[in-house]
């Protein structure tokens, strides 16, 4: 036991600090390179983010932190593991003795190659050719092997890879979850397609100007809680959020002047990240309670506000009239049910981020399956793109007419992100329980909504989320949050609750 635990967490405490500035360094060079690195600026950026991340891996795997984290954890403040001082002697330690096991030579490979790795996927989807990205991948997936082999599991790399994100979790126990999920919206899809068959977008599909939709969207933004004395939106080819200091949180979209829907709750979505960041206690900043409990738990919160409140008829009764304004020549004199119908309609679609909120799951079990068996060595990259379009066919009923629009649509693999695709369904289920328990604590939601004030559910989410930090596992917040565990009943009873209203009680409109 340390003679002066108090000391040594101060030490402890410093170490986390030091590694949060270099660590929002590397966040600052990577937000650069997504939104404004020109083209020539590229190669030189590898190294620089290569060598940023090699410092900071020194820092992570200090001896010195070891032994500190290692007195700490016998002392007194150790002895509640969800105290603060307790959460971050455990949360520390164990990521301590995982950055361990990873050679820096490893480290800053992987950095290196998945810059260069971004940067052969957006040519390669921009000229629709998977052969120029193929390479890339195969270096990457070696990378990703050798770390999941490196950091060890019980025979599934996979493993492995999911604990980097979503802590604890397993695929024995999400394909349970996913399975569940994927036999439920299967043959619910087809019926609500079969709905919905007919309709088109044609109030969201008329024209938009990129200024006023950015104008509308940082208001909306800005109304749900988002924070721009704190943080600010900017343009992107594949949006994001990412926090580059305690009051500095960066989100981003992309606009389609012939489409609402793609910055809209792109802009929403993100800033429900970006909400969470800044919901963070920042006395604590870097450090456990300070940090985000979980990518499942933070995607819980970006859909949460992008589709259990803002595609909510509560919501629209508000912003309908604000948008009509803003828009006249797209939706003056155009009635409230057609454009929630639209905003709700189910369809199959061969891009992920566009998709409802039904099909959207599908895509995620796809993935989870093909980046399993990719990681196995079971698929090449070369029968990648016949293996994605066949899981199209059998998942969605549609097949992409090019890799641009299938295989190649996302950045996670040119990105290293092996393991992430499923924290995006974790987050859909939490957020479906979230508004159900917020709904059970007597606030009535819809008209707090109607009326424009979401206060009352961020200052739920922040008591119940946010301030909570990393001092509970995602299980564990959500069994505190919610009453239960994470199960798919909730999402499900939302979004038969929804579409029914959307399209049953409103044929015709
Ligand atoms: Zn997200």
């Amino acid at each position: 036991m340390p003679r002066d635990p108090e000391n040594r967490l101060g030490e402890l405490l410093a170490r986390a600090r030091d590694a949060a500035l270099v660590d929002a360094l590397l966040a600052l060079l990577q937000w650069d390179e997504r939104t404004t690195l020109p083209i020539g600026g590229r190669a030189y950026r590898a190294e620089q983010v290569a060598r940023v991340a090699g410092q900071l891996h020194a820092i992570r795997t200090d001896p010195g932190l070891g032994d500190c984290l290692g007195e700490l954890a016998e002392s007194p403040l150790a002895a509640d593991p969800h105290s603060d001082e307790g959460a971050t002697i455990r949360v520390m330690r164990r990521d301590f003795e995982r950055n361990a096991k990873i050679p820096a030579r490893l480290v800053e490979e992987l950095a290196r190659e998945t810059v260069l790795g971004q940067q052969a996927w957006a040519e390669a989807r921009n000229r629709n050719e998977y052969a120029l990205f193929r390479p890339r991948l195969d270096r990457i997936l070696a990378l990703k092997r050798e770390q999941a082999d490196t950091l060890g599991h019980g025979g599934a790399r996979y493993d492995a890879m999911l604990e980097e994100y979503e802590p604890g979790a397993t695929v024995r126990e999400l394909t349970g979850v996913l399975e569940g999920l994927r036999l439920a919206l299967i043959p619910w899809v087809a019926e609500a397609a079969d709905a919905c068959r007919g309709r088109e977008a044609r109030l969201l599909g008329r024209f938009y100007s990129r200024s006023d939709q950015e104008a509308f969207g940082v208001e909306a933004a800005a109304r749900i809680g988002f924070d721009f004395s704190r943080g600010r939106l900017d343009v992107t080819d594949h949006p994001f959020c990412t926090t580059l200091g305690p009051h500095d949180c960066r989100i981003t979209t992309r606009y389609d002047e012939r489409f609402f829907p793609t910055a809209f709750f792109g802009i929403l979505h993100e800033a429900g990240h970006g909400i969470y960041e800044q919901g963070l206690r920042t006395d604590w900043y870097g450090t456990p309670p300070g940090s985000f409990a979980s990518l499942g738990v933070h995607e819980s919160q970006s859909r949460l506000w992008e589709n259990l409140v803002g595609r909510s008829r509560p919501f629209w009764e508000h912003h309908f009239p604000i948008a009509q304004r803003r828009f006249p020549s797209a939706l003056e004199g155009a009635r409230l049910d057609a454009f929630l119908g639209e905003i709700n309609m189910v369809r199959p679609s061969l891009i992920r981020v566009e998709a409802d909120e039904a099909t959207y799951n599908l895509h995620i079990v796809l993935r989870f399956e093909l980046e399993q068996a990719l990681l196995d060595d079971t698929l090449s990259t070369t029968d990648l793109p016949a293996a994605w379009n066949a899981k199209y066919a059998e998942f969605l009923g549609i097949t992409p007419p090019d890799d641009a629009s299938g295989v190649l649509q996302d950045v996670h693999w040119s990105a290293g992100l092996f393991g992430y695709f499923p924290t995006y369904t974790i987050g859909n289920l939490l957020a479906a329980q979230i508004a159900e328990a917020y709904r059970a604590s007597d606030r009535a939601s819809d008209a707090e909504w109607s009326r424009g004030d979401y206060t009352g559910l961020l200052e739920w989410l922040r008591r119940e989320i946010h301030t909570r930090g990393r001092c509970f596992s995602a299980p564990e917040l959500c069994r505190r949050a919610t009453g239960r565990e994470l199960a798919p009943d909730a999402l499900l009873a939302h979004l038969r609750g929804k579409f029914a209203q959307a399209y049953h009680g409103h044929v015709g409109s």
